[in-house]
């Protein structure tokens, strides 16, 4: 087995933390999983990083060493230089550490840093949705919104590595006021969290729903009730894909992508929010840009980050 035929790939988030060796199709030879430290402490995260991605090489061939790490993290990233983390509100402990650098000593790897949402974008350009698809555009609804943009088919990172928050595009002027700093970005409205505060505030309004049954009601829970045909519910999904669609506007008169691929868990909620996407675009946006997009479910799932962490290692290769 040569050094170039497969790459480690890792995806850190604030709850878990894989760490895989991939072969050059994408395909996982070993995946190491384990709950990202809890412990506020960077070397508790290094050393489960490291450990993971040792426990790969050891899995794959102990004579065939891969000779580079791509790792998605949950945080803003300097994808130049030492791969610094500029910000992580979900993994505090990581801020402004030279990340890359750190894991390179130790793993005797090159390691480059990616976003996560642009690591999935870069996943599913690769082998999901946006394949063969030149200018699209990846959002990730979860607890919040992450955004990856690729362009001219390649991923687009900005000056810093920073490019791509489409969870912080303004929605709301004078909105709820955002983990990052701002006001009314539409990670406020149409994320997970956004999910259960709507419902919360029309539930005051209307006490009808079976919602109410359920003071510690999730997301989840507000979508088996939409499924389950309660007004309200539904209501909840319809007003968070027009937050959502006015956000894509905007996107779509900027950039005129061909195609806008949508993952995370919400997306689950796909027939209930979709057409309100659709109907903001078609009356936002130009016209042309605005007829030209097509919107597709994200087909890798929790799997794309770290495939496109692969393909990030495998471009340094
Ligand atoms: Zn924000």
């Amino acid at each position: 087995m040569s050094d170039n035929s497969y790459v480690l790939a890792g995806d850190v988030g604030g709850t878990n933390l894989r760490i895989a060796a991939v072969d050059c199709d994408g395909t996982i030879l070993h995946l190491a999983q384990a709950a990202t430290p809890q412990t506020g402490v960077d070397a508790d995260i290094i050393d489960a990083i490291v450990t993971g991605g040792e426990a790969c090489i050891a899995a794959i061939k102990p004579d065939a060493r891969p000779n580079s790490f791509g790792l998605a993290v949950a945080a803003l990233v300097d994808t130049n230089g030492t791969g610094r983390i500029l910000g992580a509100p979900n993994l505090p402990q990581l801020n402004g550490l030279p990340l890359a650098d750190l894991l390179a000593t130790r793993l005797d790897l090159r390691v480059t840093l990616e976003n996560d949402a642009t690591a999935a974008a870069v996943g599913e350009h690769w082998l999901g949705s946006s394949k063969d698809v030149d200018n699209s555009i990846f959002v990730t609804l979860g607890t919040g919104i992450g955004g990856g943009l690729i362009l001219n088919g390649r991923p687009y990172r900005g000056t810093d590595g920073t490019a791509g928050e489409i969870g912080h595009i303004c929605v709301e002027p004078e909105g709820i006021a955002c983990g990052c700093g701002s006001r009314g970005c539409v990670e406020q409205y149409a994320s997970a969290s956004a999910i259960v505060r709507i419902a919360r505030e029309l539930l005051h309004r209307d006490s009808t729903s079976g919602l109410k049954q359920k003071p510690d009601f999730s997301a989840k829970d507000v979508y088996d009730a939409a499924i389950g045909g309660d007004p309200l519910s539904l209501k909840v999904f319809r007003t968070m894909g027009c937050y959502l669609g006015v956000a894509l506007a905007d996107l779509v008169n900027v950039l005129n992508p061909e195609l806008i691929v949508i993952g995370g868990k919400v997306a689950s909620g796909w027939d209930l929010f979709i057409e309100d996407v659709r109907t903001e675009i078609m009356e936002r946006a130009f016209r042309y840009p605005a007829e030209t997009v097509t919107l597709e479910r994200a087909l890798l799932g929790d799997s794309a980050g770290i495939l496109g962490a692969a393909r990030v290692a495998f471009d340094q290769v």
